[in-house]
């Protein structure tokens, strides 16, 4: 087995859509990027990767590849899942946090587990949400940030 972990960070933007774990959740601001910048999916492909020593989501998908832009990251983390199993790896669990002042994101969670999870093909998906208590860059409400771990197992 091996474990893996990623992290990544966008800024709010006004009029961009706020996409996370697949999920288009109503917001005044959005996440800015080449993608949907869908920052929970990013930090769960790069620990992907990490676990199985397959490079980062910036070597795979570089945001200056015109193929990248607006793409859904659902779609990236398909790519990458199918790249963990075509190195020999299965997708045991994984457990993801996002950091974000605003909006209330709880009722959305299990969309984004079960998203998360079709693209995995496997069950155990967490995905969690805290603030960091009006403090830094997502208190501010300039960005919001995500960590996630996962474990990947020999097929
Ligand atoms: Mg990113």
């Amino acid at each position: 087995m091996r474990i893996g972990q990623g992290y990544d960070a966008h800024r709010l933007v006004p009029g961009r859509p706020l996409v996370l774990g697949g999920v288009t959740v109503p917001s005044e601001k959005g996440l800015l990027g080449h993608s949907d910048a869908d920052v929970l999916t990013h930090a769960v492909i790069d620990a992907l990767l990490g676990a199985a020593c397959l490079g980062d989501l910036g070597a795979l998908f570089p945001d200056h590849d015109p193929r990248f832009g607006n793409i859904s990251s659902l779609t990236l983390l398909r790519e990458a899942v199918q790249l963990v199993k075509d190195n020999g790896f299965t997708v045991i669990n994984i457990d993801a946090t996002v950091v974000a002042q605003r909006p209330a994101l709880a009722p959305y969670r299990e969309e984004m587990q079960r998203n998360l999870a079709a693209c995995l093909g496997a069950g155990a998906v967490s995905v969690k949400f805290t603030t960091e208590e009006g403090m830094g860059f997502s208190g501010s409400g300039e960005g919001m940030a995500a960590t996630a771990v996962c474990l990947i197992g020999s097929l």
